[in-house]
């Protein structure tokens, strides 16, 4: 069991990390996107870091933990490294993120079989860490058929500056978000037209 003094530790630095996160979502925030930002983390060290970009993109599966995995794999591919090697890399690797991973990005972690994650705030509606499905269990609820994508489970901490991670989105959805749908307006019928 872990000392108290390890448990402390252990939440500075998850603090710590989380902070560079909110950094990437203030710059998501800066470009317009919804702000969600997080570090990827190996022995100690930030390796990759990403930033929801679906807006920029055009596309809706630009999730901040898409984008830190890809710039991960692109590196860990160019050296040439196997399959094998890749999931040891990443089963050595902690994500530090400002909300919950959704569920599409909870099952491409568990994929990759990630080995902790580190959350913000929770995601009541898409949330795959516990808040709508539990995919970071590993149970075999929802394991796939396909036998190359076998998931595995992962540790996952949540309530990390998770109060900064909602003022964020706050006051992105406050100050109203220019790529969201103009609400419609019911025609007025005015006397005499
Ligand atoms: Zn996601």
């Amino acid at each position: 069991m872990a000392s108290a003094s390890q448990v402390e530790e252990d939440l500075a630095t998850a603090v710590a990390f989380m902070q560079l996160a909110i950094q990437q979502a203030k710059i998501a925030m800066d470009s317009l996107e919804v702000p969600v930002g997080c570090v990827i983390v190996e022995d100690g060290k930030v390796i990759a870091s990403g930033r929801n970009r679906t807006t920029e993109t055009r596309n809706a599966t630009r999730h901040a933990e898409m984008e830190a995995i890809d710039v991960l794999l692109e590196q860990w591919q160019r050296t040439g490294i196997s399959v094998a090697q890749v999931a040891e890399k990443f089963s050595n690797c902690i994500l530090y993120v400002t909300c919950e991973p959704c569920i599409m990005c909870a099952a491409a972690l568990s994929i990759l079989g990630i080995k902790k994650v580190y959350y913000g705030c929770a995601n009541d509606k898409f949330g795959g860490c516990g808040s709508i499905l539990s995919l970071h269990s590993g149970s075999s609820e929802h394991q796939f058929s396909d036998e190359g994508s076998q998931r595995k489970g992962f540790t996952c901490t949540g309530g990390i500056l998770a109060s900064e991670a909602i003022s964020l989105l706050r006051s992105f959805y406050e100050q109203g978000n220019p790529n969201a749908p103009k609400p419609h307006r019911q025609p007025v019928h005015q006397p005499g037209n």
